[in-house]
């Protein structure tokens, strides 16, 4: 007996279309979107000022339930119609990005220049950091337990600073002739913070003028960098990139394209057949370690007060069990001039909706947590149902690289988790590009999981 025939025999083969195509009459709703979603990227820069954003966002929203964890992550929560005990829908994304870290003992002065000395955190090319305009970000907690958060940098009439390049001229013998992984060293990313002698000091003279002016404007001491957490960013806002205007060009993409599309699924997402959790999460680009990374108990710790908060008995690890999840990350878009690195017919393409991602990993899928086909046809059918712009995406060629997400960390419960979120070029850069209509498209499909029976 032959099986089930499809009927029009036109619908075997699978192409996928553009997202603008799908989404032709809704240029409106991704033009609100993405203006909303420009202005959370200009306006955060750390995973403490998206906290900071959101929970202010979240205030006087009806049924939004918040809990934040240390200022650095935070659980945005909906109620359910089922019991807590049936399990979660969950979209788990992150909230840091690659940045330059102050150290502990940051200042230093050589030939009338101060300089901060910096640590790198996660990964970008270390020469995009250099001769380019930066803005420093973060909280100094001082000797009396007061804190003063600090941003400088960022409006058109602040100072901003900077990493000195050697010209070309010079760069022969140190850059030019030496593997790009060689020729930049993680140790010579030092910000330039001042050059201006204070002309009564006896010594470090340009170092105690700075220091006179952070006094003067926060109440900080030397001391004070100790006790800090001061991040060194890309300064500027998102813009608008291509003469079209249909693309996003902003910091921090990685991976706030996802964490934006989270917070407003779940702010905007009623009826909620299970419980929903957008958590957003720190320490990703180091590895998800720590207190606010995803490894950390807070989802276990979010489970016991939506417990209490509802008056409902649970065990969370039993609740994590039979959630469901959507590790919201971001993939690297086919680069047309790079084809080499990619598999075209695997690759995610800008403007093609959200990329579904089956597995990431690298050599032989090593590392990753592979959705289940069961999983991937559940996730398929409400995507197509509601004509959802989506695709899926594989990060490069076999053997090219690879790379992984926390998806891995929640599937340790034994929950379903697959990858979703919007394709960027220029990923891991201090300027990445997003298409307009993948980061619509990744809010109606975190929106449509929350929702979807
Ligand atoms: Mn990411
Ligand atoms: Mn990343």
């Amino acid at each position: 007996m032959p099986g089930k025939q499809t009927k029009d025999k036109a619908d075997l083969t699978y192409k996928p279309k553009s997202g603008w195509e799908i989404l032709k009459d809704n240029a409106p709703q991704i033009e609100t979107y993405n203006n909303e979603y420009r202005e959370f990227l200009s306006r955060v820069k750390t995973e403490r000022e998206a906290v900071s954003y959101l929970v202010e966002a979240a205030q006087g929203r009806a049924g939004l339930i918040v809990y934040e964890n240390r200022g650095k992550a935070i659980a945005l929560c909906r109620k359910g119609v089922s019991p807590l005990a049936d399990g979660i829908r969950l979209v788990v994304a992150h909230l840091d990005s690659p940045r330059l870290d102050l150290k502990a003992n940051p200042l230093y002065e050589d030939t009338d220049l101060v300089m901060l000395r910096t640590h790198y955190y996660g990964g970008i090319k270390k020469y995009q950091w250099l001769a380019r305009p930066l803005a420093l970000h973060g909280l100094v907690v001082k000797a009396d337990g007061s804190s003063v958060r600090i941003v400088i940098g960022e409006d058109s009439d602040d100072p901003c600073f900077t990493i000195d390049d050697l010209l070309p001229h010079l760069a022969g013998n140190t850059q030019y002739t030496k593997k790009v992984s060689d020729a930049f060293q993680g140790e010579k990313l030092s910000i330039i913070f001042g050059s201006m002698p204070d002309l009564k000091a006896k010594d470090d003279k340009v170092k105690r003028r700075v220091l006179a002016l952070l006094n003067e404007k926060y109440g900080m001491v030397e001391q004070d960098f100790v006790s800090a957490d001061l991040e060194v960013v890309p300064a500027g806002i998102a813009r608008e990139v291509g003469l079209d205007r249909s693309l996003i060009g902003a910091y921090g993409q990685d991976d706030r394209a996802c964490a934006y599309a989270a917070f407003a699924a779940v702010r905007d997402c009623s009826n909620v057949p299970c419980t929903t959790v957008a958590l957003l999460v720190d320490k990703e680009e180091i590895g998800s370690d720590g207190n606010t990374g995803a490894k950390s108990n807070f989802l276990e710790e979010v489970l016991w007060e939506l417990s209490e908060r509802f008056q409902q008995d649970i065990v969370p690890t039993r609740v994590l069990y039979r959630s469901r999840a959507i590790s919201g990350d971001v993939n690297g878009a086919f680069d047309p001039e790079y084809p080499e690195v990619h598999e075209k017919t695997n690759a995610a393409k800008i403007g093609y909706g959200v990329c579904v991602t089956k597995f990431t990993g690298s050599r032989g899928k090593v590392g990753s947590n592979e959705a289940h086909a069961e999983y991937m046809g559940w996730i398929r059918a409400f995507l197509n149902r509601r004509n959802i712009p989506w695709q899926t995406g594989e990060l490069g060629k076999v053997d090219e690289g690879g790379g992984g997400t926390v998806a891995k960390y929640f599937a340790e419960y034994g929950m379903d988790v697959v990858d979703m979120g919007p394709a960027l070029l220029s990923m891991h850069a201090p300027f990445e590009l997003s298409s307009k209509v993948d980061t619509y498209s990744t809010y109606l499909a975190y929106r449509a999981f929350m929702e979807e029976r």
